[in-house]
Parts: structure tokens; C-alpha cells; sequence
């Protein structure tokens, strides 16, 4: 039985050609910068995204760590989503090793922060507040894309404050196809970005960090302060380079899988909130840990949420979108 994983588009396993461009990699030790291949990933993604320098590390946590690090010092802020990666689902990591203050906000419907609350959280300078330094985004947000009139407006904000703005943008590459533009037409608003290549792209391991020269040079000491330096890592972003050569146009079908899987549950009766890009939120409630079993048999592996979160990705076919939906059908009538 094929299994179909729709818990995370993390689930991916390397391709033929993946694993070939792996073993093929010429390799060198990158602590002493001597990977070529990691190298390349770097000088690659930062030309691609308009960047000076780019840093490659093992997981995005990593990536956003060392970016908020590189902003931030001790006893300064940044402002971020109440539900963004860098703050609810990283460990808490910016305050733990960092000691960044976060200021969180809520996220908005459409996965923005209101702009009005990022000005009014901003602390003006009076030593009894932490000096805000930084905005955070995300985008894709919970699978929605930020409108790049959006972003403008972000940077128009950051500017006129002195605020650096970075980017988790761990599904960038899903908002760009979404948006039908070049991911450098949204990279272009901020100081710092992070992307991961082991979502959607279908890399096992790997982020970059991009930004300024002097960013990097100092992200690159903290990465090696985090135990984040690895030797020879260039089999690792020949993967990498790979899914940034080959699987970035491709995401499209993933979203269109999603959108079909959105339209097969809603047919079914279930609340299924609007799709943009891979991700499918619906509302099971409580039957949340009966759908994950029956579901389990069945070879569909999903999580147990009353808000159920599935992910398409490059494992997942049409056949098998419908055979979801059919499974779906299946449960409402046992
Ligand atoms: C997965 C993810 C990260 C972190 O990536 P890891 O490689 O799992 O550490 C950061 N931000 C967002 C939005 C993510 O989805």
C-alpha cells in the first residue's frame, strides 16, 4: 500500500535525480568555506533572490535564529505574528539563545500583520522599553500569500521607523508561483530572508539565509556558535540546487491538488477555508482522532486536529487527491 502523507510537505523523499546530483557533488569542509557545492547553493540563491550573500544551514529554525540574532542584540525587540513560525513553533529560540525580546501581534485573516498595530507596538526611546529593531513576516502564512502592495507598504514602514524587516519565507517559492512573479519581486522589500528547501521544494535538509555581506559574516559566526557548521555539507546543498533547478515551477500542481481536495471536501459537506497555495485547513471538530485512524488503515496519514491542516507536495498525485476524497466519503458514510 502507497502511503499518502498529507501531514506536512516536509514528508518528501529525494528523487532519481536528486539522489544523483547528492552523490555527485564535489565536496570540501565549509567551516573552512572550502564546499563547493555549498558554495554554489549560496552564490546561487543570493543572485536568484537579489541578495549579496547567502548562508546555508541545516533547518529553518536555524536560518530565522541566526537572521533575528543577526539584527537583534541582547534586550532588543523584534515584532512578529502572534501565530508566525519564529515565535510560536522555533522553542522560543530568538528569546532562549538570542535574548530578543519578541513582541508579538496578531495575525490577520488574510495572514498579514495590520500595519497600524505594527507602528503602535513600535517603543519609542525611553529606557524602560526594549529597543524595537526588527519586523518579522511570513509568506506564505498558513498557506496565504502576502499581496506585494503589502510588502511595500511593510518596507515604506520599516524605513520611516529604522526597522530591519525579515522574511520566514519558508514557502516563498509557493507565493511567487502563486503570484505568477519572479521571488525576487518579494524579496526585493526585505533586509534578511529565510527559505526553506526541504518543504515543498523536496530537498531532506536545508535553508538559506540571505542578506547583506556584513549580515552573513555575522550570522556565520553564529552559526557556528549554534553547532550549525558543517564539513562536508555540499552533498546536502547539491539537493538543494537540485529543487531550486527543478521542482520550483512544478509547486503549481501541488497547489492545484490542494484547491481540487479543498473543492472534493466542501462537496462533502465540510467547512474548508480558502485555498491559495498547498495548504487545506478544515474543520473536522471532534471527530479529529476518528478521521485520523479510519483514515490510517486506509494509507492516508494525517494529523488529529479539530482545524485539520493537509499538505500536498510532490509524493501526492491527482489519483490520489481523489482517493483522499473518496476515503473522506468513506468516513461519513461507516
Ligand atoms: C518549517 C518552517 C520553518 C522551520 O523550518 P525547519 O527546517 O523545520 O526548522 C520556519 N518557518 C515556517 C513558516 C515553516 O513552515
Amino acid at each position: 500500500m502507497t502511503v499518502i502523507d498529507l501531514r506536512s510537505d516536509t514528508v518528501t523523499q529525494p528523487t532519481a535525480g536528486m539522489r544523483e546530483a547528492m552523490s555527485n557533488a564535489p565536496l570540501g569542509d565549509d567551516v573552512y568555506g572550502e564546499d563547493p557545492t555549498v558554495n554554489r547553493l549560496e552564490s546561487y540563491l543570493a543572485e536568484r533572490l537579489g541578495f549579496a550573500a547567502g548562508l546555508f544551514v541545516p533547518s529553518g529554525t536555524m536560518s530565522n535564529l541566526l537572521g533575528l540574532m543577526a539584527h537583534c542584540g541582547r534586550g532588543e525587540e523584534y515584532i512578529v505574528g502572534q501565530q508566525a513560525h519564529t515565535y510560536k513553533y522555533e522553542g522560543g529560540g530568538a528569546a532562549v539563545l538570542g535574548s530578543i525580546q519578541p513582541q508579538p501581534l496578531d495575525v490577520q485573516e488574510d495572514g498579514s500583520l495590520d500595519l497600524s498595530q505594527v507602528l503602535a507596538a513600535i517603543k519609542p526611546d525611553d529606557f524602560h522599553f526594549a529597543r524595537t529593531r526588527l519586523l518579522a513576516l511570513e509568506n506564505t502564512m498558513q498557506g496565504k500569500v502576502l499581496p506585494l502592495t503589502y510588502l511595500a507598504a511593510a518596507r515604506k514602514l520599516c524605513d520611516e521607523q529604522g526597522l530591519a524587516l525579515h522574511l520566514d519565507g519558508a514557502r516563498l517559492f509557493n507565493a511567487s508561483v502563486k503570484l505568477g512573479v519572479d521571488a525576487k519581486d518579494i524579496t526585493q522589500y526585505f533586509d534578511s530572508v529565510s527559505v526553506c528547501l526541504s518543504k515543498g521544494l523536496g530537498a531532506p535538509i536545508g535553508s538559506v539565509l540571505l542578506g547583506t555581506a556584513e549580515l552573513i559574516g555575522k550570522a556565520r559566526r553564529l552559526r557556528k556558535m549554534v553547532g550549525g557548521g558543517m564539513r562536508q555539507a555540499g552533498g546536502l546543498a547539491a539537493a538543494c540546487l537540485y529543487a531550486l533547478e527543478h521542482h520550483v515551477e512544478r509547486l503549481a500542481h501541488d497547489h492545484a491538488n490542494a484547491s481540487a481536495l479543498a473543492e472534493g471536501l466542501r462537496g462533502l459537506g465540510y467547512a474548508v477555508e480558502n485555498v491559495q497555495t498547498n495548504m487545506v485547513y478544515v474543520q473536522v471538530d471532534e471527530r479529529a482522532e476518528a478521521l485520523k485512524s479510519f483514515c490510517a488503515e486506509r494509507g492516508i496519514k494525517l494529523s488529529a486536529a479539530p482545524r485539520l491542516r493537509m499538505v500536498t507536495h510532490l509524493d501526492v498525485s491527482p489519483a490520489q487527491i481523489e482517493q483522499v476524497i473518496a476515503t473522506f466519503a468513506d468516513f461519513a458514510r461507516r
